[in-house]
C-alpha cells in the first residue's frame, strides 16, 4: 500500500484528490491493454484495484485495520472528486460501502481480521443476498432457510437480483434461522463463501446487454458458526443498520454524474438548435432548466443527509425523498437526451457516436433506478406515512 500523507484541511484535501484522480485516471486509461471501456466489469475492477493499491480504500476505518480514520466530510470530498474525474464506479461497492462498516460495527475481532484485509486490497468482492423471488419490496417475507446442524448451519434458498454475484467471493445472506418465526423475527446475517459446494450463480441478462446481477441458489451449503455476524435472530436489525451506513454518501457520485450528463445534454440542445423550430427549442430549454433546478435541489438534499449523518442523528425518511427525486429526474433527463439524439440512435454517425452510445446505455440502465434499493412506490409509501402522517394503505 502506498503510504500517502493526506492534507487535513478540506480545501487542500480536495485539491490533492482532484489532481491525484486526474493524473492517475488518465494514466490508467492510457495503460489499459485493450480499448478502454468504462462500462465493462474488468475495466471497473481494474480501476478500483488501482485505487485500493494506492491507499484509497478504508478511508473511514480505524487505523488498526489499515484505514485512514477520515471524517465523513473528507470521504464525501473523495467521492465527489472521484466521480468528477469521469472514472466509473467500481464493482466492490457493496464490500467497501455496506459490508465493511457493518463488519466493523457488529463483527468479532476474529471476523474483522479475517475479512477486512481482502476488502482493503480489493481481493475479495462482496455481494448482498437479500431479495428473493417472493421477497423484494416485502423483504421480511424471506424464505431462505439456515438449519442448525451441530454447531454449523445448512443453508437452502434462492436469492435474486444479486448485484455482482458472478464476480463475488462472498455474499452476506439474510436467512431464516428460526423455522417457526415470522416476518422480521428469526432472521440471521450469514457470511457465505461463494466458492463452496452448493452455491450456484446464474447471471441475468439486462436490457443493456450486460449481466451484472444474478440469481443465486444455495443447496445444502454448510455455513460455519463463526460465519454468523452478530447474534442469531438479529439479522433484520443488522440489515437495517447496514443500509444506513451509506446514507450520507450514496448519492454523492450519482449527483456529480447527473451534473456531468446535464452539461452534455445542454451541448446537445445547442448543437441541435439551428435545426429546431422555435417551439421545439423552447420546450427542450424549459425541460433542461427544470432539470437544472432538480440538480440544485438534489445537491441540497444530499448536503442535508451528509450533515445529519455527520451529527450522528438516526436515518430519517429524507432518503426516500432524494431516492424518488434523483431516479425519476434522471429518467427525465435521459428521455430528453434520447429525443435530442433522435435518429442518430438508429443510424449512428461518427460525429454523435460517443454520445449516442453513452446515452443509449444510460437511458436503458436508468429503468432499474426506480426499482433498486426500494421502488418509487415503496419510497412514496414511506414519505406518505412517515413525513405526511397518512394512514397505512
Ligand atoms: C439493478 C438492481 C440491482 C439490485 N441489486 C440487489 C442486490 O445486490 N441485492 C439484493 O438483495 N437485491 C437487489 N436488487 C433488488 C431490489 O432491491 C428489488 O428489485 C426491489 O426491492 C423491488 O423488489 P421486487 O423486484 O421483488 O419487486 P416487487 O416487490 O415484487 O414489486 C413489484 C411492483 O409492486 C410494487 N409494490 C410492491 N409492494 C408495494 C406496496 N406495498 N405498495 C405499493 N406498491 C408496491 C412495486 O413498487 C413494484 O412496482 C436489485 C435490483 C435492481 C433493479
Amino acid at each position: 500500500m502506498n503510504e500517502q500523507v493526506l492534507p487535513q484541511d478540506p480545501p487542500a484535501f480536495r485539491a490533492y484528490v482532484r489532481t491525484w484522480m486526474k493524473t492517475h485516471y488518465a494514466q490508467f486509461v492510457r495503460d489499459w491493454p485493450a480499448e478502454p471501456d468504462p462500462v465493462s466489469l474488468a475495466f471497473r475492477r481494474g480501476w478500483e484495484d488501482t485505487l485500493c493499491r494506492h491507499g484509497w480504500a478504508g478511508l473511514g476505518w480505524p487505523g488498526q485495520y489499515g484505514g485512514k480514520a477520515l471524517p465523513l466530510s473528507h470521504q464525501a470530498i473523495y467521492l465527489e472528486e472521484l466521480a468528477r474525474s469521469g472514472a466509473p464506479l467500481g464493482v466492490n461497492l457493496i464490500g467497501h460501502g455496506i459490508f465493511a462498516p457493518t463488519l466493523l460495527h457488529f463483527g468479532t475481532e476474529a471476523q474483522k481480521q479475517r475479512y477486512l484485509p481482502g476488502i482493503l486490497r480489493n481481493e475479495t468482492i462482496w455481494c448482498q443476498g437479500y431479495s428473493e423471488p417472493g421477497a423484494g419490496s416485502d423483504l421480511a417475507a424471506v424464505t431462505t432457510r439456515a438449519r442448525k446442524v451441530g454447531r454449523d448451519f445448512v443453508l437452502d434458498g434462492h436469492k435474486i437480483w444479486t448485484s455482482f454475484a458472478n464476480l463475488a467471493d462472498y455474499c452476506f445472506v439474510l436467512a431464516r434461522t428460526d423455522p417457526d418465526s415470522q416476518r422480521h423475527r428469526g432472521l440471521s446475517f450469514l457470511l457465505v463463501d461463494m466458492r463452496q459446494p452448493g452455491v450456484r450463480v446464474e447471471p441475468i441478462r439486462q436490457l443493456t446487454g450486460e449481466a451484472e446481477f444474478c440469481e443465486v441458489f444455495f443447496e445444502q451449503v454448510i455455513v460455519r458458526q463463526d460465519c454468523l455476524l452478530g447474534q442469531e435472530g438479529e439479522g433484520w436489525r443488522m440489515a437495517m443498520t447496514a443500509a444506513s451506513f451509506e446514507r450520507g454518501t450514496y448519492f454523492i457520485p450519482r449527483l456529480v454524474q447527473f451534473e456531468r450528463e446535464l452539461a452534455s445534454v445542454r451541448r446537445l440542445i445547442d448543437q441541435a438548435a439551428s435545426g429546431l423550430s422555435a417551439v421545439a427549442l423552447q420546450d427542450y430549454r424549459q425541460r433542461w432548466s427544470a432539470l437544472y433546478t432538480d440538480s440544485a435541489i438534489l445537491q441540497l438534499k444530499s448536503h442535508r443527509a451528509l450533515t445529519a449523518a455527520m451529527s450522528g442523528s438516526p436515518p430519517g425518511p429524507e432518503g426516500s425523498s432524494t431516492k424518488v427525486h434523483w431516479s425519476e429526474a434522471h429518467q427525465r433527463m435521459l428521455d430528453l437526451a434520447m429525443q435530442l439524439l433522435g435518429l442518430h440512435v438508429c443510424t449512428p454517425d461518427a460525429r454523435h457516436q460517443a454520445e449516442t452510445e453513452f446515452f443509449t446505455r444510460a437511458s436503458l440502465w436508468s429503468r432499474a433506478e426506480t426499482v433498486l434499493a426500494g421502488t418509487s412506490e415503496i419510497q412514496r409509501n414511506i414519505i406518505g406515512e412517515k413525513v405526511l402522517g397518512l394512514e397505512k394503505g
